[in-house]
């Protein structure tokens, strides 16, 4: 409850930084959060916070934050109450739809807001907008682990669960900065090597601060990943490490695997990706001997033009060796955003409803129609990068953006711009006035995690309550409550009167949820799948048989990058995190303590690319490539190899994504935020 006067109160929560979900307490004073600790005993953090999630709490009270409705007048900002903004946002939608159809509109939801608010914001856009142009940005983190392992598998979630990493007797850490990103995770493999003699093989590009725990570190050329796979899979399958009964047991076309991997000699991908052969030989090993080992991976492999493939390799990995299935094991995706786990679930996805239930499946819509009481589109609608493109050219005229900043986060910032600008009408709903929020024409201001009641479910599919501590700035609202206004002013008859009813009506929709119950969550957390009330819910899945039935191989050939060196763009530039600052910088920028420790947008370089570029450490360099150009100071550092860059993508000022490619995948629709060719020179 809220702390009275003078007292000071404690209030469970989960925190809404990164897809780990810790536990903590937000101690609340006079109306403020004061100060935040870990919750013993609990999991998943078992008391352990990150800097993040300890000390990034003050962007709650930051007096940057929105207050009150704004609508844009002659190109300015002002003030509006609430019933103006709502019925101009109710008014504007409903006039395009009319005069071009339901597929001109789309909604973009948002990782950061609970599972309650992604329903409905999903369920708005398919019932009021009428189409299934929908999405929001697992789009740019994971949408080809959603792809890829629900081919492989059947479901395309973590399989297995953050406490039976210190069991597991070796790891690989594949394109995952797990120190720096998903910090109190990572503290859990550091204990099973530290403390259990886990072995730990780690593939990255850079030197990453896990590389120091590593037996073997394989720097890869960005870009290879496929090729590095194929070439563990080569070496386990010649020394007779592969798991023959699982395999026959329990996987199908295992031949075709065979065929495809047999060309994958440790000399030849040495040749591909730079890795010397025998340390491809000792990883292997490593893996091959394991009586459990669990991958672990996140955007270094999924960031590709060949993202689902780069997946589907690691599930031919985990299935080559019998890693599935079974404690400390399985192909394990960390998903980055507090509850990017939950908006997929609660499909947030052009082409399936809550639950990964399929739009184009009549019998499911059926479902959902009669549920929902209004006529659904079969067909599926359009991606996040889709939808920028369509904006571009017209096709989509009024867009609605919850929670997102896609002019820093997404691929060619110039271009993303661009398209917000030609667009009818654009709505964002957010905390503060962001880059994609000042091209808005109205702005709803709305509650953060603190303010507001919930669920989200971490990156283990475990389902945790959000809890209201204090209230919201100004005339804030809660996201539930201004779409359910918004809903009932476009004629929805919406009927919620708090999280807890939406969630009802969520299990009542999703298989994998309907076991769940806020009266549940009060006593524990609960990890899907949890079908029933007297369900347990689910430590880790493919156990006896995949979710499909039998495990699928799927082989895949190395592939080029979109863009490689050229005379013009002689070096790679590839992008990532870093620990004290998050996404785009919306919070963390507005942290003091946290921003203090990493202000400055700056780009690791070799030291060797450095001498030949006449550049030192704190110099000002310039990088071009084919989309733009950003000035940043120089970081001198052995952590990138000569002719790879790196630069993390949290600044505006400096922002990674004018730089960034727009290849996508194409089966996943995810850009190579890893990989592009780029110019580096000194800037005088
Ligand atoms: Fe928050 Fe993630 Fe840090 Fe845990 S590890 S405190 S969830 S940012």
């Amino acid at each position: 409850g809220l702390a009275r006067a003078g007292e000071t109160n404690k209030v469970l929560t989960t925190c809404a930084y990164c897809g780990v979900g810790c536990q903590m307490w937000l101690h609340v004073k006079d109306g403020r959060v004061v100060k935040v600790t870990g919750v013993e005993n609990a999991v998943p953090n078992r008391g352990r916070l990150c800097v993040k999630g300890r000390f990034g709490y003050d962007f709650i009270h930051s007096p940057d934050r929105l207050t009150v409705p704004l609508i844009k007048e002659n190109g300015t900002f002002r003030e509006a109450s609430w019933d103006e903004a709502l019925d101009h946002v109710a008014g504007r939608f409903a006039q395009i739809l009319r005069a071009h159809g339901p597929r001109s509109l789309a909604g973009l939801s948002s990782a950061r807001v609970t599972n309650e608010e992604n329903y409905l914001m999903q369920k708005l856009v398919r019932t009021g907008f009428k189409s299934n142009n929908i999405d929001h940005c697992a789009r740019l983190c994971h949408a080809s682990t959603v792809a890829g392992l629900a081919a492989s598998f059947g479901s395309g979630a973590m399989t297995n669960s953050i406490a039976e990493m210190e069991d597991a007797d070796a790891f690989i850490v594949i394109g995952s900065n797990t120190t720096e990103a998903h910090p109190v995770l990572s503290t859990f493999v550091k204990r099973a090597v530290i403390h259990n003699g886990a072995e730990l093989v780690v593939i990255d590009p850079r030197r990453i601060p896990l590389v120091a725990h590593a037996a073997v570190w394989l720097r890869q050329r960005p870009g290879t990943d496929i090729a590095v796979i194929n070439g563990l899979m080569h070496v386990i399958i010649r020394e007779n490490l592969a798991d023959e009964p699982f395999i026959a047991e329990r996987c199908e076309n295992y031949d075709a695997l065979q065929k495809v991997v047999a060309s994958y000699t440790p000399e030849r991908v040495e040749a591909l990706s730079g890795i010397p052969a025998e340390d491809l030989i000792r990883a292997a090993r490593i893996y091959g001997r394991a009586g459990k080992a669990m991958i672990l991976y996140a955007m270094g492999i999924t960031q590709h033009s060949c993202g689902t493939d780069n997946v589907k390799s690691l599930g031919n990995l985990a299935m080559l060796t019998g890693n599935v299935g079974r404690l400390s094991t399985g192909v394990n995706p960390l998903r980055g955003q507090n509850n990017v786990q939950g908006a997929c679930d609660m499909g947030a996805l052009p082409n399936v409803f809550p639950g990964y239930q399929v739009v184009t499946d009549g019998g499911i819509r059926s479902k959902f129609e009669a549920f929902w009481k209004a006529p659904l589109d079969a067909e599926v609608g359009l991606a996040l990068t889709e939808m920028l493109p369509a904006a571009a050219e017209g096709r989509i005229k009024g867009l609605f953006i919850l929670g997102e900043n896609p002019v820093v986060s997404d691929p060619d910032s110039h271009h993303v711009s661009d398209a917000l600008k030609n667009l009818g009408f654009l709505v964002v709903q957010d905390i503060f006035l962001t880059e994609t929020g000042r091209l808005a024409d109205v702005v709803l201001p709305a509650a953060c995690f603190a303010e507001k009641d919930g669920t989200f479910t971490n990156t283990e599919r475990r389902v945790q309550r959000v809890r209201k501590a204090v209230e919201p700035p100004g005339q804030a609202r809660a996201d539930w409550r201004i779409l359910t206004d918004l809903a009932n002013r476009m004629g929805l008859g919406w009927r919620y009167d708090s999280p807890e009813s939406i969630f009802e009506e969520i299990a009542a929709l999703t298989p994998s949820y309907g076991g769940i119950s806020y009266k549940r969550l009060e006593r524990e957390s609960l990890q899907w799948p949890c079908p029933s009330a007297d369900h347990p819910g689910t430590l880790f899945l493919h156990k006896d048989r995949f979710t499909r039935g039998k495990g699928v191989f799927f082989p895949v050939e190395h592939q080029d990058p979109f863009e490689l060196p050229d005379d013009a763009y002689p070096m790679i530039l590839t992008t990532g995190r870093l620990l004290y600052q998050y996404h785009t910088r919306t919070m963390t920028g507005r942290c003091e303590g946290v921003n203090a420790l990493a202000p400055l947008a700056e780009v690791e370089l070799n030291p060797s690319d450095a001498t030949r570029l006449q550049l030192v450490h704190g110099d000002r360099a310039r990088l071009t490539t084919r989309r733009g150009s950003i000035t940043v100071h120089v970081q001198v550092t052995e952590r990138v190899k000569a002719g790879v860059v790196f630069m993390p993508f949290h600044y505006a000022e400096a922002a990674a994504n004018i730089l960034t490619v727009p290849a996508l995948d194409p089966v996943a629709k995810i850009p190579e935020f890893k990989v592009c060719a780029v110019r580096v020179e000194k800037e005088s």
